[in-house]
């Protein structure tokens, strides 16, 4: 049996396409798109290309649009460079929810240094931000205010325009983490009315190493790195010229092949319905909420999570744990404890995505491999450990 890849949310294989795409950017054209010669202007004009690509998938403007080298720097520069940017506007607050990826939540933890109150606003078991509590704390003295758009554990899916359109009227930045959202939902800058939202290219189909922040023309934004004049200012370095083609292109086909949601929500929803078959005191995170098409939250109550995963893993069947690899230790997610889950759950919980390349196949024998490996661990700690 070959590897079965349920991990499409820690990240994605380039898609063949995108990659044929790159390859010229390397050797034939590879210019800096700040030289005046024949390369550079090369350079430069498939990189506006490429940035009008991107621009269109979330219908921004081009000149909107910030190339970083990930998601995290998208993220980071948002919040620095807002709380940078307005610093003489007097207002000392930001608001961020208790369910976002490390990257917002780390670096808006930094921001208490600079004198900023951080305020985390909780969600419901279902992980769905407090709306009301929300709206209650965005005062005249909020700066900026960050919510993610799709969780990349649960894949629940936020209200982001609601949230948008009260900070518009109140005067806040707002701004959204769109990274796992991307290429699953459809994003529309303009109808969503959000000041600032976050990309990275390697959650869809594109190469790592390259993000981007989304930044209405009427936002001010510092940079946080020094140097040229790259990005209109606001990010300095030579430009990661084949993978920011290989983003643009990645854009193109999530635009073109959009109808592949439905195909991955009915895999998904068939994975998941048979291992609930199976296994009835499974519990799925998120369920009652609107989630992304392609994400299963599961605690098997009994089940290390560790033990599943690397069972699967020895199956030949890649999942994750619900928290992110690279992590020094393995720590309860933050996502599931503000969902206000049992230490029960928070220790037996997987995280299964599928995406692009998931075959029906491939779902049926998970599905087995899944129930029967949840079986055999319940059944062997019991063993050890009888009543
Ligand atoms: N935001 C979310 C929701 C993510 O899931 C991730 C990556 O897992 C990031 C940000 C960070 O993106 P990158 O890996 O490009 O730094």
């Amino acid at each position: 049996m070959d590897r079965i890849y349920l991990d499409y949310n820690a990240t994605t294989p380039v898609d063949p396409r995108v990659l044929e795409a790159m390859l010229g950017y390397y050797h034939t054209i590879f210019g800096n798109p700040s030289s005046i010669n024949w390369y550079g202007k090369a350079a430069r004009k498939v990189l506006d290309e490429a940035r009008e690509k991107v621009a269109l998938f979330i219908k921004a403007k081009p000149s909107e649009i910030v190339f970083t080298s990930c998601g995290t720097e998208a993220n980071n520069l948002a919040l620095f460079g807002v709380v940078n940017s307005y610093k003489n506007a007097k207002k000392n607050k930001v608001i961020i929810s208790a369910i976002e990826h490390h990257s917002i939540m780390k670096a808006a933890e930094q921001l208490e240094n600079k004198g900023i109150k951080l305020i985390k606003v909780p969600v419901s078991t279902d992980g769905i931000i407090h709306l009301d509590k929300l709206f209650e704390l965005m005062d005249d003295n909020v700066l900026m205010v960050s919510v993610i758009m799709a969780n990349n554990e649960t894949g629940v899916v936020q209200p982001i325009k609601e949230i948008a359109k009260f900070a518009q009227d109140k005067g806040i930045i707002f701004h959204t983490d769109a990274v796992q959202a991307a290429g699953k939902i459809n994003i529309d800058v303009e109808d969503l009315g959000c000041s600032m939202l976050t990309l990275s290219a390697h959650k869809m189909y594109g190469p790592k190493g390259i993000g981007a922040l989304y930044v209405n023309q009427k936002i001010k934004l510092s940079p946080i790195l020094y140097g040229g004049g790259q990005e209109r200012s606001r990010r300095p370095g030579t430009e990661n010229l084949a993978g920011i083609v290989g983003f643009g292109k990645a854009c193109e086909i999530c635009m073109q092949e959009y109808t592949e949601r439905d195909r991955i929500k009915y895999l998904r929803d068939r994975l998941e319905n048979s291992i609930l078959d199976c296994i009835n005191y499974a519990v799925v995170h998120g369920k009652n909420a609107v989630r992304l098409p392609n994400t299963i939250s599961i605690s098997f109550p009994g089940v290390e999570a560790e033990a599943l995963v690397l069972e699967l893993d020895r199956q030949k069947i890649a999942v994750s744990m619900g928290i992110e690899y690279g992590y020094a230790a393995i720590e309860p997610s933050h996502v599931l404890l503000a969902m206000g889950k049992s230490s029960g759950q928070l220790s037996s919980t997987i995280r299964i995505s599928l995406g692009r390349y998931t075959k029906e196949e491939e779902v049926l024998e998970a599905c087995q491999i899944i129930s029967s490996s949840v079986i055999k661990i319940k059944h062997h700690f019991h063993e050890i450990n009888p009543l």
